[in-house]
């Protein structure tokens, strides 16, 4: 459908632009009345935590009966995606805890090392030189901080492998018997098995040790969903208390990566091993990081290290090794970030719209698929939401394989490899395809006042004519309440905005 909502569109967008501008002002200064002329919606405030609005709304992850089902050419629901945004809502949350945290700075050595140098100085005619001390700014700091998320993620491509292992004994068990059922992994697990399945082709041959249990396994969007608080401003993942003991007792590794290298009551020689990862060299001011020699020599004197130590040291030392898969798993996760990013600024999951958006994203999808069938040797280039319904898709391997085969003729790879260019260029020629194909725009404003006003003109029956700046109206009302909502709980808020309708509601 192409709308004819310019009007509505314009409007919208001028208005939330300056509504935000002027809830900016009105947080930035202390005398509130330099505010503006704008209107701005004025909500209540709840005083229960019954009466906190709940964003996303619980009745979007309905996961239906899925699992049992084998419905292999299902494309991914609405629920599936709506998880999928909270999942990288986690990813993003935990990216930004690595970089920032002082306390695995001060585990991992990183801190300043200014330079002292010593300057000639020139005192005047007669009087010679004399030395003067010059303290030099240590520009590693910086760089050697941005490094923590790179060793984090060594490590856990190193727990991955360790944890394929385990879980693809674990599913080799009878069908249907509790005792072959997927445990959650922890999260740093959960972001390089994610990373690889956005690499179908070669998730399916996995470096000649193919993981033929998990090619065949659902995602566990469910259990991922249950597993996150979207309450929280930080999205937590908290694994439930039987895959915690799963996950101990299977790879003997700490569930928990942050929290096991953060930990101050850990053997003293693993501490100072680890300082060395981030210390810069002495001699060249430049970061040097931790060897397998290093690791080694800790390895070989078990007297202060216990089994999980042990474990952990063996998991460093393949990080450290740069052996080529676990090279490739960190890489393959590094590419997801800027798609993480794109997310975590779109914001769906906290959008009014957003059912109605992964409704549209997957329609848009399944006839992105058809292009594929229709123009088998174009390169197509998805859009944001596109992409989304694409992800979330691929993370289900087997159902992906039939489905695209179903739909689009063969097996779809990915490749998140393409240089700019090569994808602008593919991307116009999408655009052009789809068009034809389906007159319909291709590229669309994903941003929460229109998708609200799409769903707001969705809904309407084609019997009643509701005047659009009515409709426009509602719209603007609903997303400032939404942003309302999300402001309030960034500043940490216990209580979060509630429509004043409903204050009343509740008082009579
Ligand atoms: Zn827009």
């Amino acid at each position: 459908m192409v709308l004819s909502s310019g009007y509505g569109q314009h409007w919208l967008h001028q208005r939330s632009k300056q509504a935000i501008q002027a809830q900016k002002i009105e947080s930035a200064s202390t005398t509130p009345q330099g505010a503006t002329n704008i209107h701005i919606p004025a909500f209540g405030t709840a005083a229960t935590s019954e009466e906190n609005p709940i964003i996303p709304d619980p009745s979007l992850f309905d996961f239906g009966s899925q699992y049992s089902e084998d419905c292999s050419t299902k494309l991914p629901t609405v629920a599936e995606c709506a998880a999928h945004l909270e999942l990288l809502e986690a990813f993003y949350h935990i990216r930004l805890k690595v970089l920032s945290s002082t306390a695995l700075d001060s585990v991992l050595g990183i801190r300043p090392e200014p330079r002292t140098v010593y300057r000639k100085i020139y005192l005047g005619y007669g009087r010679g030189y004399s030395r003067e001390e010059v303290k030099l700014r240590d520009d590693t700091f910086q760089e050697r901080r941005k490094e923590k998320w790179s060793f984090y993620l060594a490590l856990a491509a190193a727990r991955f492998l360790r944890w394929t292992e385990a879980v693809e004994e674990q599913l080799d068990g009878p069908k249907g018997s509790k005792d072959n059922s997927l445990h959650l992994p922890p999260i740093d697990v959960l972001m390089v098995w994610h990373a690889l399945l956005l690499n179908p082709s070669w998730f399916r041959s996995f470096e000649a040790r193919p993981l033929k249990n998990l090619f065949t396994t659902r995602f566990p969007w469910k259990e991922i969903h249950n597993a996150i608080d979207a309450d929280k401003m930080d999205w937590p993942y908290n694994m439930p208390r039987e895959s915690i003991a799963w996950f101990l007792e299977k790879t003997g590794l700490e569930p928990d990566l942050f929290e096991a290298l953060i930990k101050t009551n850990t053997s003293s020689s693993i501490q100072q091993l680890l300082k060395r990862q981030g210390a810069p060299d002495s001699h060249e001011n430049t970061h040097r990081g931790l060897t397998v020699e290093d690791v080694d020599a800790v390895l070989r004197r078990p007297a202060d290290i216990d089994e999980l130590q042990t474990m952990f040291l063996k998991c460093c030392r393949d990080a450290v090794n740069q052996d080529t898969t676990i090279t490739k798993l960190v890489d393959a996760v590094q590419r997801q970030a800027s798609f993480v990013d794109k997310m975590e600024r779109q914001l769906w999951i906290r959008s009014p719209a957003i059912e109605g958006t992964l409704r549209r994203a997957i329609d848009r999808y399944s006839k992105f698929l058809k292009l594929f069938k229709l123009y088998a040797k174009t390169m197509l280039v998805p859009t944001l939401d596109i992409d989304l319904a694409w992800h979330t898709h691929q993370c289900s391997p087997y159902r992906y394989e039939v489905g695209t085969v179903k739909m689009a003729g063969r097996l779809i790879d990915h490749d998140d490899k393409l240089d700019k260019g090569t994808l602008n260029s593919g991307f116009t020629r999408t655009k052009d395809l789809y068009r034809i194909r389906f007159a319909q725009d291709y590229q669309v404003c994903n941003c929460w006042d229109c998708e609200a006003l799409l769903s707001a003109i969705t809904a309407q029956s084609s019997e009643t004519q509701t005047n659009t700046s009515v409709t426009v109206r509602y719209v603007y009302e609903n997303v400032a309440y939404h942003r309302a909502v999300e402001i309030a709980r960034r500043k940490g808020h216990k209580w979060l905005p509630i429509r004043i309708q409903e204050v009343q509601d509740a008082g009579s």
